[in-house]
């Protein structure tokens, strides 16, 4: 039985997303949104190809909610994205995660570091962050001159040479190399205002939730350096990575709320899924194009990461809704 015909809001126990059972032949993967405003061309494209990824190897496909910066959230945002994932039949397995719900463990995570002493204080300010010389990264001021008290962020420390060059093959972009001593430097694992950092919180729960595919957009790569460095400091194997090229508009930038991305209209459901299925490069038929549930079916088995335009991003004309779709 595929996890599709099961509601997707089961009442079960809190940890329902580590205990899901026999199926899944050990593929878990996730899409996880940052409730800062509706879905949108842009992350339904993110949304259909994991899913179906994780669909075609009979794995899991989870749903975290980037619930961690409540300054960025737009109200309801967090459940218009489930009820439109819902309206495209996308449907996820076990319960939603949400990330402010999960502050313990990334607390823990946190302590671990430090226990490990990799971490230290910084109280460095953004004036001081921007007047550093043209290297992109963190001069380490505060390692050497920790501030006593707070308001302070915390660093982990990244080690110069071989043992600070992250690289990895990714599904889409190929062979990955980053000196994260180089690119980033020391980077901020709780920030100056208390909250924790997307890095952290992203490992914390891939780990948690035993994910073994990242299928994400590439604006998301530049992350990559980092999260598999925590991930080896906190004594866990990385997930595979693959990062699909991202929607961008006819200035080259990506689809989001900032750049006015248009949220997705749920009665449009299946032409936003056949526009989807066709940016990424799987030609459904048009005979199906009235249905989601028949494209998705059809797409599952079919599914192939080779048709999947090459590349960082897919020019959003080609995805213009007036446009006709063959
Ligand atoms: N929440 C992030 C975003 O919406 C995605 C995180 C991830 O996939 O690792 O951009
Ligand atoms: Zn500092």
């Amino acid at each position: 039985m595929t996890s599709d015909s099961l509601p997707p809001h089961t009442p079960s126990s809190s940890n329902d997303y580590l205990d899901l059972g026999d199926t899944g032949h050990g593929y878990i993967g996730r899409f996880a949104p940052s409730p800062t405003g509706e879905l949108h061309r842009g992350s339904l494209l993110t949304a259909v190809a994991s899913y179906l990824d994780a669909r075609q190897q009979q794995g899991q496909w989870l749903v975290r909610m980037e619930d961690l910066d409540p300054p960025r959230e737009q109200p309801g945002a967090a459940d218009s994205i489930l009820r439109s994932l819902e309206a495209h039949q996308l449907y996820w397995d076990g319960e939603v995660m949400l990330q402010s719900q999960r502050l313990e463990a990334y607390q823990q995570a946190l302590e671990q570091l430090e226990q490990q002493g990799l971490t230290y204080p910084c109280n460095c300010t953004r004036q001081r962050l921007k007047s550093l010389p043209q290297t992109p990264a963190y001069d380490g001021h505060c390692r050497r001159h920790p501030p006593h008290k707070p308001p302070y962020a915390i660093r982990v420390e990244v080690p110069d040479g071989q043992a600070g060059l992250m690289s990895f093959e990714d599904g889409f972009q190929g062979w990955q190399e980053e000196q994260l001593s180089d690119s980033v430097g020391d980077f901020v694992i709780l920030r100056k205002d208390g909250l924790f950092a997307y890095q952290l919180a992203v490992v914390v729960d891939d780990i948690a939730q035993g994910i073994t595919h990242i299928l994400r957009g590439s604006d998301l790569l530049d992350s990559s350096g980092r999260q598999l460095y925590l991930f080896k400091q906190l004594g866990q194997t990385p997930p595979q990575m693959a990062h699909l090229p991202v929607i961008v508009n006819s200035d080259g930038q990506k689809l989001s709320k900032q750049t006015f991305a248009e949220p997705l209209d749920s009665r449009h459901a299946p032409d936003n899924l056949f526009l989807a299925l066709q940016q990424l490069g799987q030609n459904p038929p048009a005979e199906l194009r009235g249905d989601c549930a028949e494209l998705l079916e059809w797409s599952i088995p079919r599914w192939d990461r080779n048709q999947v335009p090459k590349g960082m991003a897919i020019q959003q004309e080609a995805s213009n809704p007036q446009q006709p779709l063959s």
